[in-house]
């Protein structure tokens, strides 16, 4: 009997990739990996419909690896849509530690020099492993590594990590894919699969100069490497971070930044800071009040109007994700005692605006109002999995009723005036509602316009979204006295959540 037949078959799976990328000796002597790409990234939950995914930027970087240790030293420039600004920063992870010094913001392009916090660094040094397999093959060759293989997929599992499952290209042992299953508010469970293409030589190993990032089998990134060089040296100084840069996270948010990595990455490249700081209350105790009847709910970046109708409560926005909403249900449901939360309007399909909405529908009894376009979009939402990240939902799977807006709809408030829905045109999202209240005389909306604490200057809203907000105000003959918004407004020193309407229309260019 040869030694081959009786080694357990990931053995003979690991050697088979390890040798094609150049064999144990060149795989163990690389010290560290450094990699110069261009590409893109785009973002799936955002754009006008679900199934056409905006572009988040153009991105160029050189990244440079320990091949075995959790560091990197990462310098990175990208054109940013959402909000147009150009990145151009420097980031240093080690261990639990990070630091930035540069432009990594699109609200505020000011450059920076700051520690960063853990659950950041581990978002980035889990997703510098899916791009990697001479990393993924370091962790393979280590003594300890927790693998199995069934079929022709061997998964390794890493402590506090979704399982990877790894493939190889059958003709030459190559690392085909790898598959995590990720959570993607507010879909839940995902296939995250990462394809490698174009290996050619590296020094002494072969490695992919091609990389894209599928989720759900949409194409979200793509990068293709103009050099990989590896060393048999690392630098330690080149990867160090002052020992006072320890920015510890919770451990729910470094858990997060390992299950939802890619997800957090498409903000990341987006210059999106606050979307990955895990957030889990609103700023105030208890709702605000805005009018008669009507409340409130303000959030560190996302806010949630609350309306007392004659037998219930109707909310408009479930933001963010579970970790957020439940906190902001509990102001919700105080908000009109004795009145039970049975309507949910969710003004348009990006998914800060309605990743809490398995949350409030884990109420029972909920109906969601959304735009006709997107109705199917919000039907998967209570159909998919949450086996990664369980929520409230999945362990109350209850019926939740989704209905479509297609032009418009009134329902009665306890103030004896209406809640009215219209959808509008605009350039955000085809889906798009604004709520209006006929008695209040206040109108919610989100993305088209942020209201500002003072006077705005002209034409300084969201460029044509705004102005398409105004006009589709005026051609409704709506009698509106007060704009507020699902995101605050600043003019650089406080925040608002309600202007004045004639602040939306200096901003509209008016
Ligand atoms: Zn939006």
């Amino acid at each position: 009997m040869s030694t081959e037949d009786t080694l357990p078959r990931y053995t003979e799976f690991v050697d088979r990739l390890v040798s094609a990328l150049g064999g144990a000796a060149a795989v163990s002597a690389a010290a560290t990996e450094t990699t110069v790409a261009d590409g893109w990234r785009h973002h799936p939950g955002w754009g006008t419909l679900p199934s056409e995914p905006e572009s988040s930027a153009e991105f160029s970087y050189t990244l440079r690896q320990d091949t075995v240790a959790p560091r990197y030293r990462l310098a990175l420039k990208a054109k940013t849509h959402l909000v147009p600004a150009q990145l151009d920063y420097v980031e240093t992870g080690n261990g639990s530690r990070g630091h930035v010094d540069g432009v990594d913001f699109m609200f505020d392009t000011r450059p920076v020099n700051t520690p960063i916090a853990s659950w950041r660094v581990a978002t980035r040094q889990r997703h510098n492993d899916l791009i990697s397999p001479l990393r993924i093959a370091r962790k393979l060759l280590a003594p300890e590594a927790d693998v199995s293989v069934d079929d022709a997929v061997l998964t390794l599992r890493e402590v506090g990590r979704p399982p990877l499952r790894i493939t190889l290209d059958p003709a030459t042992g190559l690392p085909a894919t790898f598959a995590v299953t990720e959570e993607h508010s507010p879909l839940g469970d995902v296939l995250v699969e990462v394809w490698f293409g174009d290996y050619r030589e590296a020094g002494v190993l072969t490695l992919p100069h091609h990389v894209t990032i599928t989720i759900d089998g949409v194409t979200v990134h793509d990068e293709v490497r103009s050099s990989i060089e590896i060393s048999d040296r690392a630098d330690d100084g080149e990867f160090a971070v002052a020992e006072s840069a320890v920015q510890d996270g919770s451990a729910g948010q470094v858990a997060y930044a390992h299950y939802s990595t890619e997800w957090i990455m498409t903000y990341v490249l987006a210059g999106v800071r606050f979307y990955f700081d895990l957030q889990v209350a609103p700023v105030t105790p208890e709702a605000v009040d805005l009018a008669e009847g009507v409340k409130l709910v303000i959030g560190p970046s996302h806010n949630t109007m609350v309306v007392e109708m004659p037998d219930h409560t109707l909310a408009v926005e479930a933001p963010l994700y579970d970790e957020y909403t439940h906190a902001a249900l509990a102001q919700v449901k105080a908000a009109f005692p004795g009145k039970p939360l049975r309507t949910v309007v969710g003004t348009h399909f990006h998914y800060d605006h309605i990743g809490g909405l398995r949350e409030f529908a884990a109420e029972g009894g909920i109906t969601v109002l959304v735009g006709e376009p997107t109705v199917p979009f919000f039907e998967r939402i209570f159909d998919g999995q949450h086996t990664v990240d369980p929520d409230r939902f999945s362990g109350n799977p209850v019926p939740v009723t989704v209905r479509g807006v297609a032009d418009s709809l009134a329902l009665p408030m306890a103030d004896g005036g209406n809640v009215e829905l219209y959808r509008i045109t605009n350039d955000h999202t085809e889906d798009m509602l604004i709520v209006y209240l006929s008695k209040a005389k206040l109108v919610f909306e989100s993305d088209l316009w942020n209201p500002t604490p003072v006077e705005p200057a002209p034409n300084s809203g969201r460029g044509r979204v705004t102005t398409q907000l105004y006009e589709a105000i005026v051609k409704l003959g709506l009698d509106v006295e007060t704009v507020v918004g699902g995101h605050n407004g600043t003019d650089g020193k406080t925040l608002a959540h309600a202007a004045p309407f004639s602040y939306l229309k200096i901003a509209a260019g008016y």
